[in-house]
């Protein structure tokens, strides 16, 4: 297929967050688009304004299972991301980055097409290397509360980069830090969802431990925007390549801007931290500049007035508690 022809695009975990904008930009490219997901962190919410369009379909499917369909090219997005959910069903989580990989890797070997996977900051665990660049190993604990998503990201890139260099297959794979926007869940459970919800209803802001341990937040258009940059070049980019905002924050700093901008009465009250909860994180994006001449537009100030006005607009009545 030639550059700029339309493409039929699968998107797994197409009705979750980052999936559902991903859906909407390719629709707007003009491209055909079959999200499939299982629904477990994602809803028909999500995609509801997409549902009109006649090149989008919805398919609802566990990636844990083969998928025999017909495409051009594979999103792999299916996980929750989000440590209450994905620690909810812990076999579950493991099985959908590992199989879930193994099974999209086969549908794009027996295509001949290309492939990304959202792989995560989180391959780097609570890393001794500070901001993380992608020649980083990590520091993961391999039998924590946390490690069914790390080790099974992990493993879902040993996979990807056997199926290219056993099968050579094209792939691209991008390692995403904190993103958020519009469409997270209410009960998603992240910090900025979480701390923006109980702002806006004046509820306790739950700070985890003293708060001091740090992120790099981005917004989900310019992770977007990457995104579709990585897929767009040529078969010897690969990655792995850190995508993300590298304007560090600690959580405490970031409950207090959700505060003065919803101009909330909530309280910051202490909640234990989690276990191996890493102490800082923030991206090295040298290679994302120079390979896709990609960086952050969004400051953490605008991203969060955007997401803020969102749960302002979606925090109804119909909302589940
Ligand atoms: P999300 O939970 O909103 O989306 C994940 C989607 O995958 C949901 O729609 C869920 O129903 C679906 N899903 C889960 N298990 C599935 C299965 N077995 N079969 C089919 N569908 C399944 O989370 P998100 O933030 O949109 O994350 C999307 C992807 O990006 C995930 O792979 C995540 O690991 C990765 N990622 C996200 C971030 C971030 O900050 N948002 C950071 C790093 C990596
Ligand atoms: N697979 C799939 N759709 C396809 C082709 C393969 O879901 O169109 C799955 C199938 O379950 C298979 C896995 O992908 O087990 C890996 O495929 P591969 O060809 O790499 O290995 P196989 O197990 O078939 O030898
Ligand atoms: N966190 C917090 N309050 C919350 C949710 C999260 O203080 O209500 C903290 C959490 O302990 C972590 C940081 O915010 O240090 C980011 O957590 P999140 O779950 O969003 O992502 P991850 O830890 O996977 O980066």
């Amino acid at each position: 297929m030639r550059y700029g022809e339309t493409k039929t695009v699968l998107v797994t975990g197409g009705a979750g967050f980052l999936g559902s904008h991903l859906c909407e930009r390719l629709l707007e490219q003009g491209h055909e688009v079959l999200c499939v997901d299982n629904l477990f962190t994602g809803s028909r919410r999500n995609i509801a304004p997409l549902l009109d369009n006649p090149r989008f379909e919805f398919m609802r499917h566990d990636v844990t299972f083969p998928l025999y369909v017909e495409v051009d090219e594979i999103y792999n997005l299916a996980c929750p991301a989000s440590p209450v959910h994905y620690q909810f069903d812990p076999v579950q989580t493991a099985k959908t980055s590992v199989i879930g990989a193994i099974n999209m890797l086969g549908l794009a070997k027996r295509l001949k097409i290309k492939i990304f996977q959202a792989s995560t900051s989180e391959v780097y665990g609570d890393p001794e290397v500070h901001p993380q660049p992608e020649e980083y190993w990590g520091r993961v604990n391999p039998i924590g509360h946390r490690s069914c998503y790390d080790e099974g990201k992990r493993c879902a890139e040993t996979l990807f980069f056997d199926y290219h260099r056993q099968h050579k297959l094209s792939i691209k794979v991008a390692r995403i830090f904190n993103t958020y926007g519009p469409r997270m869940h209410p009960n998603d459970g992240r910090v900025v969802s979480n701390l923006v919800v109980q702002a806006l209803r004046n509820e306790d802001i739950t700070l985890y431990g003293d708060g001091s341990q740090t992120r790099a937040f981005c917004y989900v258009d310019d992770l977007i925007d990457g995104v579709l940059r990585l897929m767009a070049t040529g078969p010897s980019v690969t990655g792995p390549i850190n995508l993300g905002n590298p304007g560090e924050f600690s959580i405490r700093a970031l409950a207090e801007l959700v505060i003065a901008l919803t101009g909330s009465r909530s309280r910051i009250v202490a909640r234990p931290l989690p276990a191996d909860d890493p102490r800082q994180r923030r991206p090295d994006i040298a290679q994302a500049k120079a390979l896709l001449d990609w960086e952050p537009t969004v400051s953490l100030r605008e991203g969060l007035m955007h997401t803020i006005g969102y749960f302002d607009r979606h925090l109804g009545a119909d909302t589940p508690a």
